[in-house]
């Protein structure tokens, strides 16, 4: 089984152009399998991976922890599995799509759990509601400092039990795990494959890469259409995922080569690796120096959102468009190119302090995407 790799890898191309059929896997490279998750909202889908082993099989990611993507499982293992079992899990990261049903697999085949520590303690922290941040008063200061109105709080907590019913709280964690580190090699079915970890969109993020398959399977850390969520949240405020982000690419360009084939958690699978991580690193330059030339007059984070999001947002899409401009803001104060000012009723003001942003500047030449911020 191989598929056919197209004649450049300049620009992105999906050698599929539908998902696997509900329960069913497609296998997309030798003893690699994909299969397709429901979800709710624009995303549609997870895609997690099946690596068949000799004795077993490893599944990549999980899906939400629901009924409805319980009862594909069991399709999967009643049907699909040939009568192997499942002998490992990995999640690729700690987000609720991802984890979900980590736990109910493990139990029912008594297999381990592969993270990284940062993802795995993140994801006990904030499992059982041990991590909920935006109530009290550090949750209250953030949105006060980032210019939003009191009750913002309050439409957040209504927003989030909305998101519960829909399956994206957080799920029961499985009590211990076996770690993954960035380099470490697992060998699978004869394949090695080895942890390649990113940084942004979630702590630890780990890939898995075979460079015998050219294979890299890439979970929400490079996805082909959607630009995944990089925020800064009340529980560091002071974080600055978007450094760790753009590291992350220049890691990537480092390590994966240009005739990859990518399958990422979102979106359908593609080759154009190298042109979608150069894309990502330019879309992210582009956003911060249009947030530069917007300092000039001193700016509030919440009148930030316009030059990230050209949509009009809800609560919800608000608090995430929220944390991503903060963490722009946050970098181009690394970078020295921005300083923070507190006023005396509590609220950050950012002001543009680099001498040669007239320079650099272009004003005419950055619209804001005509994109929404997204929940992976
Ligand atoms: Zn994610």
């Amino acid at each position: 089984m191989s598929i056919t790799a197209p004649a450049s890898f300049d620009t992105i191309s999906y050698p599929f152009d539908d998902r696997p059929e509900r329960g069913t896997l497609r296998e997309v490279a030798p003893g690699v399998f994909w299969l397709a998750m429901p979800m709710s909202g624009s995303l549609a889908f997870i895609n997690l991976y099946l690596l068949e082993d000799q004795d077993g099989w490893w599944i990549i990611d999980t899906g939400l922890a629901n009924k409805e993507t319980s009862e594909v499982w069991q399709q999967v293992f009643d049907n699909a599995l040939g009568g192997k079992p499942v002998v490992g899990v990995i999640c690729t990261h700690m987000h609720p799509d991802h984890i979900g049903q980590a736990k109910d697999i493990t139990d029912r085949f008594r297999c381990p759990l592969y993270m990284t520590q940062g993802e795995y303690f993140q994801a006990r922290a904030f499992s059982n509601g041990g991590g909920n941040s935006r109530s009290g008063w550090i949750g209250e200061q953030f949105y006060t400092q980032a210019g939003m109105p009191t009750d913002y709080l309050e439409q957040l907590a209504k927003m989030w039990e909305s998101r519960s019913s829909e399956g994206m709280s957080m799920p029961t964690m499985v009590q211990g795990y076996e770690r993954l580190q960035d380099g470490q090699i697992l060998r699978i079915g004869g394949t090695d494959w080895q942890i390649v970890v990113g940084a942004g969109h979630s702590p630890e993020h780990a890939c898995l890469y075979s460079a015998a398959l050219k294979v890299l399977i890439s979970g929400d850390q490079i996805l082909p259409i959607i630009t995944s969520n990089v925020s800064v949240h009340p529980t560091e405020p002071n974080a600055n995922p978007l450094k760790q982000w753009m590291e992350s690419h220049d890691h990537f360009l480092e390590v994966i080569p240009s005739d990859t084939f990518v399958l990422p958690a979102h979106n359908l699978p593609f080759f154009g690796v190298r042109p979608r991580l150069r894309d990502l690193i330019n879309h992210h330059e582009d956003r911060m120096l249009a947030i530069e030339e917007a300092c000039v007059e001193p700016q509030i984070a919440k009148d930030l959102l316009p030059v990230l999001f050209a949509r009009k947002l809800d609560s919800r899409q608000m608090m995430m468009a929220l944390g991503e401009a903060i963490a722009h803001v946050h970098l181009l104060m690394h970078r020295n190119r921005l300083q923070r000012e507190e006023a005396a009723d509590g609220v950050f003001r950012f002001r543009s302090v680099d001498p040669s942003l007239t320079r650099r500047a272009h004003p005419d030449n950055h619209e804001a995407p005509d994109e929404q911020p997204t929940y992976v």
